[in-house]
């Protein structure tokens, strides 16, 4: 299936906002990586026998302090990045003290969604904002946890039971890319940056793999971005294949925010990303 690109224009500075918010998680990252000590676990024998993602289950080593000092920071950030929501950030700032960080840590790591939604709730009517902000903080300790383990992830012979599910910090996947070589296709978690592998004609969502009922559908201008489609639960997956673009490697995590127009090809035509699970 070949189609044209839909037009669809991004809010003005969306993308570079995302962009520096990238570049500021990165420079914390430097810095916590000197402080934030991190468990060490099997990560292989956990999946194959939890069958579950791994801060899910084990001790994360985040001390309640140092999120807490990240997200003084990043509400600062944001502040200067966002004028135009200072006044709900100012309120998250004089009331740091309220929040319960070990409890919003574990909420995060057990995907506890309704411990989150209430504390938000507490704070603020734009529920969503306050989650968003928590949510960012944490991402850089994810980010260093998760290092430890993408050598095990990229080789080992296992392919995780649940491939839409981040198998490191639980967060749902929209996005995997092809490898240059074999065209081995590997999803992507714009939380906590791990990579693993999933099986390349089958619904990263069912399972299913009839051939006939996974198809992809390409751009006809623009080759390397692509949605894979599956007729049994429709699904769709958005795609990178850098066979189509010499090889090249690209910041997946911009590349989602970047590519909403595949989302709207892909919702025009039927297909869902299963968020609403
Ligand atoms: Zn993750
Ligand atoms: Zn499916």
């Amino acid at each position: 299936m070949s189609e044209h690109k839909p037009s669809v224009q991004l809010p003005e500075g969306y993308l570079e906002f995302y962009q520096d918010l990238e570049s500021w998680q990165n420079e914390e990252a430097i810095k916590l990586a000197k402080i934030y000590e991190t468990p060490k676990y099997d990560i292989i024998k956990h999946l194959k026998n939890s069958k579950k993602p791994l801060l899910q289950e084990v001790n994360n080593g985040i001390e309640a302090e140092q999120l807490k000092d990240v997200y003084h920071r990043l509400l600062i950030f944001l502040q200067d990045a966002r004028p135009a929501i200072s006044s709900d950030l100012s309120v998250f700032i004089k009331r740091i003290d309220d929040i319960d960080f070990k409890q919003v840590i574990d909420a995060f790591c057990k995907a506890d969604y309704e411990y989150l939604e209430s504390l938000a709730a507490d704070f603020t009517t734009n529920t969503d904002l306050f989650i968003f902000t928590i949510d960012h903080a944490i991402r850089p300790f994810f980010r260093i946890f998760a290092r430890s383990y993408q050598e095990n992830l990229r080789d080992f012979e296992f392919y995780w039971d649940i491939p839409s599910i981040c198998p490191v910090c639980g967060a749902k996947s929209h996005i995997c890319h092809l490898s240059s070589d074999e065209g081995q296709r590997i999803m992507f978690c714009d939380r906590c940056f791990s990579e693993w592998k999933v099986r390349y004609l089958s619904c990263v969502y069912c399972g299913h793999d009839r051939p006939g009922d996974i198809n992809v559908i390409k751009l006809a201008d623009d080759p390397a971005y692509q949605i894979y489609v599956c007729e049994k639960c429709k699904g769709y997956l958005k795609t990178y294949d850098k066979r189509e673009n010499e090889g090249r490697s690209v910041d997946l995590y911009i590349t989602n925010i970047e590519t909403i127009y595949l989302d709207m090809l892909a919702q025009e035509k039927g297909y869902t990303n299963h968020d609403e699970n």
